[in-house]
């Protein structure tokens, strides 16, 4: 990567809709080089949505952390069934999660930051190097009105951490925009949107926020605002 390429592909992308962009990623980096990471939020819904009327066989992968609601669950079965959606699961070592579990206890992510970051590192990071072995560049449906930490995304970035291009078509959607297509468009999406929960992670470290409430505030509360990843998404 050179600041002259994502200088170029910055300005090609930018005046292209979402569905255009993510037509774009398989053609540049070729289908099997591309992958659409899906937590099952509405964003990811809307991309997945977009990418199987592209082609059913793009890649979407899932980190199942062990931690997630039955309801987070439920979209992915639900996803499956109507859209015949295939999904990569990547998931823990199990020699990794006994140590974690010995070591720190079941709920440790309340009692540090240091203690919060080693699970998600178990659980989300050691996962997600295998399928970045695999890949040029990923998709995500992060977007900029989502948290301070995401203020200043850009349609594509070069993600140090992984060493890849990271691609974000929907950086200029707003909420309103993501239930729009959602609801038009009758795509599954997870129960507890409608019991208050605007951002969903997994189950002892997310919970519902006020309307007035950043959308990110429900995940890990007890934290400051600038803490708030799990190390996917560090800029
Ligand atoms: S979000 Fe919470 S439960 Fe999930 S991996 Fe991170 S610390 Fe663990």
């Amino acid at each position: 990567m050179t600041g002259k390429k994502l200088a170029e592909y910055r300005q090609l992308l930018a005046g292209k809709d979402a569905a255009e962009v993510l037509a774009w990623s398989l053609d540049e980096f070729g289908p099997q080089k591309v992958a659409l990471a899906s937590s099952f939020s509405t964003e990811d819904q809307v991309l997945s949505h977009m990418l199987s009327k592209i082609s059913l066989s793009a890649r979407i992968f899932t980190l199942d952390t062990g931690r997630q609601f039955q309801e987070t669950y439920d979209v992915m079965q639900r996803s499956m069934d109507k859209f015949g959606l295939r999904y990569e699961v990547c998931a823990p070592a199990a020699e990794d999660l006994v140590a974690l579990l010995a070591d720190a206890g079941p709920n440790a992510m309340y009692q540090s930051l240091v203690k919060r970051e080693a699970c998600c590192a178990v659980r989300k990071l050691r996962p997600l190097e295998k399928i970045m072995q695999t890949i040029d560049a990923w998709i995500c449906g992060l977007r900029r009105d989502q948290a301070l930490t995401r203020k200043d995304l850009e349609i594509i970035e070069w993600d140090i951490q992984q060493g890849k291009y990271k691609i974000s078509p929907l950086i200029n959607w707003s909420e309103a925009d993501v239930w729009r297509y959602i609801k038009d468009n009758g795509i599954p999406y997870n129960a507890l949107y409608d019991q208050g929960f605007r951002s969903i992670g997994c189950a002892p470290c997310t919970r519902a926020t006020g309307p007035d409430e950043d959308i990110r505030s429900g995940r890990w509360w007890w934290e400051e605002p600038e803490h708030k990843e799990c190390g996917l998404h560090k800029r």
